[in-house]
């Protein structure tokens, strides 16, 4: 069994990916080429934004962002406790720093409430000026976006979407447009970015990222900063920038998998998260889903009551040939790369704990009814073997 199931999915895509790499080829646009300009086109339409930018990678896509906005020294951007590193690296690597927030133990998501109390902490320091939230859609959940707007917008901090999992995500519109009354993740950010690394939902041969945004100047100005600070040619550099694009090759690749992505597998996707949810749920800690929201289920993420029992657990399914993650070992504040930044961490204890307490199942589109059971069976078993018959999901949480 794979974790995520990439060569079943080329398998069924096969003739059309082969034969848009072979186009690239004898066409011979490596950079920047025809099929770039289209998937831009249709990923805009998809998440119903004016502008999108294709890059090299998400953690690019997310420095280009901050870049933009001009965020550096003597800023904080707010991030999430519980999340992929390079949520938190990029804005280090612009200048400014990173304050960890926690997250909420059922959505893993930021925790809102702990959110305004940092920003507080921060103003009440006053050495650094609150500038931005970086907002993860954690495991393809959105973020509470009505909470964070309502927070950042009461501070004048811009929101900046980390959608590198949460392509496809989507909120319930309230009948205010989007697709069939349902804004896409990628749209709640002032920017937002995602990752075409090939395990996210929508994952591409190699390295790829996009960025996502309503507003034309920040648009013209990605589009400078990703191709060396451009001004009127190439050639012509008026700003220091980057050297990050999409491959044409990748582009080509990424234009059939959206399709696919768009006609069945995210709805595939989310019927495997109802099977498991079904056969686990009083048995583990299920991921919740708020109301109105849906996850692109990037990851299936169940919680145990603690470390001994996860790592247990972890290993029996490894045994029986059942690949698993734990998404993520360490918080954010405790990763020795940010130890300098120290000085603002004042605890996240649900992130802390969620570290010790989550593991994450194989899910993709083309996982079967059967594999999925085999992997609630052994879990099934494993806690009969604990003498947990009667479930974990209450000491869970
Ligand atoms: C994968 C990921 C990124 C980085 O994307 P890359 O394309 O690997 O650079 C950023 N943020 C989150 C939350 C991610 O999961």
């Amino acid at each position: 069994m794979q974790f995520r199931d990439l060569k079943r999915q080329y398998d069924a895509l096969k003739e059309e990916i082969d034969s848009g790499i072979a186009r690239v080829i004898s066409d011979a646009d490596f950079i920047s080429g025809r099929e770039v300009g289209e998937l831009e086109e249709q990923l805009a339409d998809y998440v119903g934004v004016r502008h999108c930018v294709t890059c090299g990678n998400g953690t690019d896509a997310l420095e280009l962002a901050l870049m933009a906005w001009g965020v550096g020294e003597g800023d904080a951007v707010f991030v999430p406790d519980f999340t992929f590193f390079a949520s938190g690296e990029a804005v280090s690597r612009v200048g400014a720093v990173p304050i960890f927030v926690d997250v909420d133990g059922e959505t893993y998501n930021v925790d809102p409430s702990d959110l305004e109390r940092k920003i507080g902490g921060v103003l009440a320091d006053g050495r650094l000026a609150p500038r931005a939230v970086v907002a993860v859609d954690l495991f393809g959940q959105p973020a509470d976006y009505r909470k964070i707007r309502e927070i950042a917008g009461g501070h004048g901090l811009l929101v900046l979407e980390d959608s590198a999992q949460g392509f496809g995500g989507s909120i319930a519109a309230g009948g205010d447009g989007g697709r069939a009354g349902r804004r896409m993740a990628g749209s709640f950010g002032d920017i937002a970015t995602t990752s075409f690394f090939p395990a996210k939902p929508l994952g591409c041969y190699g390295d790829g990222g996009a960025i996502f945004t309503d507003n034309d100047e920040w648009a013209a100005l990605l589009d400078s900063l990703r191709i060396h600070g451009k001004g009127s040619g190439k050639y012509d550099n008026v700003r220091i920038g980057m050297n990050s694009r999409l491959d044409t090759i990748q582009a080509a690749i990424l234009l059939p998998k959206l399709r696919a992505f768009r006609e069945h597998e995210l709805c595939d996707a989310s019927a495997a998260a109802e099977r498991y949810g079904r056969m686990l749920e009083g048995a583990v800690g299920i991921p919740s889903v708020g109301e109105g929201f849906e996850s692109s289920w990037a990851q299936y993420t169940i919680r145990l009551p603690g470390r001994r029992e996860r790592d247990g657990l972890q290993a029996r399914l490894a045994e029986r040939g059942i690949p698993s993650m734990v998404y993520y070992r360490k918080p954010m504040h405790a990763q020795a790369a940010f130890g300098g930044v120290a000085h603002f961490q004042a605890g996240c204890p649900v992130a802390e704990g969620l570290c010790d307490r989550v593991l994450s199942l194989p899910i993709h589109p083309y996982i079967t009814a059967e594999e999925q059971e085999m992997v609630c069976e052994c879990i099934r078993e494993y806690l009969g073997r604990q003498g947990w018959q009667g479930g974990w999901s209450d000491a869970a949480d």
